[in-house]
C-alpha cells in the first residue's frame, strides 16, 4: 500500500449538510495539487446522519478517505487529537469541516511548507463572523498577547499546514486540554502565517455559544501561563501593604481619639470587597487544580467505537 505523504484532518459535528459540499470540493482540489494524500474525517459524536454521509462518502473515495466515530462528543480538540494519532503523512493539514475557511487555499499552505517552514498559521483576513464573535475574538487576544509569550495572530483559525514532526511531539505530549494552534506556534522553529479567506458557514449552526467561548478562553490562558496567580499574589501584597497600614492608623487614632463606632458601613463595604477578591483567588486556583487534576487522572479523552478505512 503507497503511503500518503499529507494527512488532512477534519473533525466533524453534525455536519450532514456541510459534507457533501466539503467533499466536492476539497477532493479536486487535492486530486490537483497530485502528492498522494489521505483525508481523516472525525466523528465527534454527531447526532445527525453525518456517519452515513461519511460511509457514502468513503464508498466513493476509498482510496483517500477514511472515518474514525467517536462513541459520543468529546469536543472538537480531542477529535483533532485522535486524527494526528492517525496520520500517516509527512506533512498535516487541519481543517473546520463548515467551509468557513476554504479548503482551495490549502496548496497555498503546502507549498510554503515545501519552501521550509514547519509550521503555516491562516489568520483571516475578512472574518465573516458573527459582531459579537469579533468582539470576543478581539479582547482574547489582546488578553492573551500580554499574559502569554506566543506571537499567533489568529488561534481560532483552524486551516493550518505542519511538518509532521510539531505533530509527534503534540501527539507525545498528551496534554488533556491541547490548544493546537497555539501548542503547535509554540512548538514550531520557523512558523509563519498566511491570510486564508473566510466565509459564512456553509450550512447548519455554530457549534459555539458564549459561554462555551469563555470557558475556552479561561482555558487558553491557564493552560499556557500562570500570569493569573502571579496578578493575585501581587494584588494579595498589595491589599495586605495597605491594610498594614490602615491598621496602624486606626491604632493611632483610638489612642488619640479614643474609642469610634462610626464607619461601620464603610467596614462593611471594605469587607465584602476584600473577601470577593479572596473568592475569586480560590476559584483561580481552582482553575489551576482542576487542570492538574484532569491531566494526573489519565482517562481516556475519547473511546473510538468505529474506523472506517481501506483495509
Ligand atoms: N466540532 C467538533 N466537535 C464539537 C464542536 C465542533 O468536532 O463539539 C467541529 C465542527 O464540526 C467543525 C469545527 O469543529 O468542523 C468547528 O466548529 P464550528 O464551525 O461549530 O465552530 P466555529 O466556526 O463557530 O468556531
Ligand atoms: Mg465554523
Amino acid at each position: 500500500m503507497s503511503i500518503p505523504y499529507i494527512s488532512i484532518v477534519i473533525p466533524v459535528y453534525n455536519e450532514e449538510l456541510t459534507l457533501p459540499i466539503l467533499f466536492n470540493r476539497l477532493i479536486p482540489v487535492m486530486d490537483k495539487y497530485g502528492k498522494l494524500y489521505e483525508v481523516i474525517f472525525v466523528n465527534d459524536g454527531s447526532k445527525d446522519k453525518s456517519q452515513e454521509v461519511l460511509r457514502e462518502l468513503f464508498n466513493k473515495r476509498p482510496d483517500v478517505i477514511r472515518a474514525v466515530q467517536f462513541m459520543r462528543n468529546y469536543g472538537q480538540h480531542p477529535a483533532i487529537m485522535a486524527g494526528f494519532g492517525k496520520v500517516r503523512g509527512d506533512v498535516v493539514v487541519t481543517l473546520d469541516c463548515d467551509l468557513q475557511n476554504p479548503p482551495e487555499d490549502i496548496p497555498k499552505m503546502l507549498d510554503l511548507i515545501e519552501k521550509g517552514h514547519d509550521v503555516v498559521g491562516g489568520y483571516r483576513g475578512n472574518r465573516q463572523d458573527l459582531a459579537w464573535r469579533k468582539v470576543v475574538s478581539k479582547l482574547s487576544n489582546i488578553v492573551r498577547k500580554r499574559i502569554m509569550n506566543i506571537e499567533i495572530k489568529d488561534h481560532g483559525c483552524m486551516l493550518r499546514a505542519y511538518r509532521r514532526t510539531i505533530i509527534d511531539q503534540i501527539v507525545q505530549s498528551g496534554e488533556a486540554t491541547p490548544f493546537i494552534t497555539v501548542l503547535s506556534q509554540y512548538l514550531a522553529g520557523n512558523p509563519v502565517e498566511i491570510e486564508v479567506g473566510h466565509e459564512e458557514r456553509a450550512a447548519g449552526e455554530s457549534n459555539y455559544n458564549l459561554y462555551k467561548l469563555i470557558r475556552y478562553n479561561f482555558d487558553l490562558v491557564t493552560s499556557f501561563s500562570v500570569v493569573p496567580l502571579q496578578i493575585f499574589t501581587v494584588a494579595g501584597m498589595v491589599c495586605s501593604a495597605g491594610s498594614f497600614l490602615f491598621v496602624i492608623y486606626m491604632f493611632a487614632r483610638r489612642l488619640i481619639v479614643g474609642p469610634e463606632a462610626e464607619g461601620v458601613f464603610t467596614l462593611f463595604a471594605i469587607l465584602f470587597l476584600l473577601i470577593s477578591v479572596t473568592m475569586t483567588g480560590l476559584g483561580l486556583i481552582g482553575e489551576y487544580v482542576g487542570r492538574i487534576y484532569s491531566e494526573v487522572r489519565h482517562r481516556p479523552r475519547y473511546v473510538v467505537k468505529e474506523v472506517i478505512e481501506k483495509k
